[in-house]
């Protein structure tokens, strides 16, 4: 049976990992019902690239620009100057696609603090341009949910929306980012793995207009394919999983979830 048609709202196809085979990656992806593909830039250059490669799968693939956390170092405020000016439709060129969302942004404390303060001040200007463009946020948060709570609020009624990424927290954590309304949670491969417990959490708090679909390829590969490089085709599986916690069909939560993407990135 051929799995219905679903997005990815969360993969790094412009990743050096699939310089080798990016084509077919995608066509792979369309071939399994992966119509659309999200791809979520890291910094000015990434940015860049991908609003390119987005241009060349126009319907296929979408852009974001932005700098992630983990990728603020020293010079953040002149990267941020640059992919602040790709948010201007006036820079925009032949051969760039205009950007869906300002991603991946947030906070990450897991590796390092050394840029903590650098951190906060680029999450929260960045948290900025999207309540000043409208475009949906796509937050990347690793031991830091306190404070990206406490920057969120600030902005909280003037916010489009946007996509809590990878979530892997429990019942206590999800409820406190529900709060932000036209926000939905991203679900990907870690759903999958044995030790996971957003089987259970996820239908006991979060209700089914409150997710979408994401693979973070290369990384996150689902099980049975945990530890290969991850690509969207492969998103199926996480829809699999869902439907079977959520107690639906996979068509039905296919609908679902391309319905709640609509309405986060699709909606004026
Ligand atoms: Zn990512």
């Amino acid at each position: 049976m051929t799995k219905p048609t679903i997005i990815d709202t969360h993969c790094h196809l412009d990743g050096e990992e699939y310089n080798d085979d990016r084509a077919e990656v995608i066509d792979r992806a369309v071939e399994a019902g992966v119509t659309r593909m999200f791809v979520p830039a890291i910094d000015l250059a990434s940015s860049r690239r991908i609003m390119e490669l987005c241009r060349q799968y126009p319907g296929t693939l979408y852009p974001m620009v932005g700098l992630h956390p983990e990728e603020v170092h020293a010079d953040w405020q002149e990267q941020l100057k640059d992919i602040r000016s790709l948010l201007s439709t006036h820079n925009l060129t032949p051969n760039t696609q205009p950007p869906i969302s300002i991603g991946e942004v947030g906070l990450d404390f897991y590796w390092s603090r050394e840029f903590e303060q650098e951190q906060l001040l680029a999450f929260e200007e960045q948290v900025r341009w999207s309540v000043e463009t409208g475009l949906p946020l796509m937050i990347h948060c690793r031991k830091a949910q306190n404070e990206m709570v406490s920057i969120l609020k600030r902005y909280r009624d003037d916010l489009p929306g946007g996509v809590f990424h990878c979530f892997t927290g429990n019942e206590i954590e999800a409820q406190e980012l529900l709060q932000f309304p036209r926000f939905v949670l991203g679900i990907g491969g870690v759903s999958t793995f044995k030790k996971s417990h957003l089987p259970e959490v996820l239908p006991a708090v979060v209700p089914l207009d409150r997710i979408v679909l994401e693979t973070d390829a290369p990384y996150m590969a689902p099980v049975p394919l945990r530890g290969q490089r991850n690509e969207p085709a492969f998103v199926g599986y996480v829809l699999t999983l869902l439907a079977q916690a959520y107690g639906i069909s996979e068509e039905e939560m296919a609908q679902r979830t391309n319905e709640n993407v609509d309405r986060v990135f699709f909606s004026e």
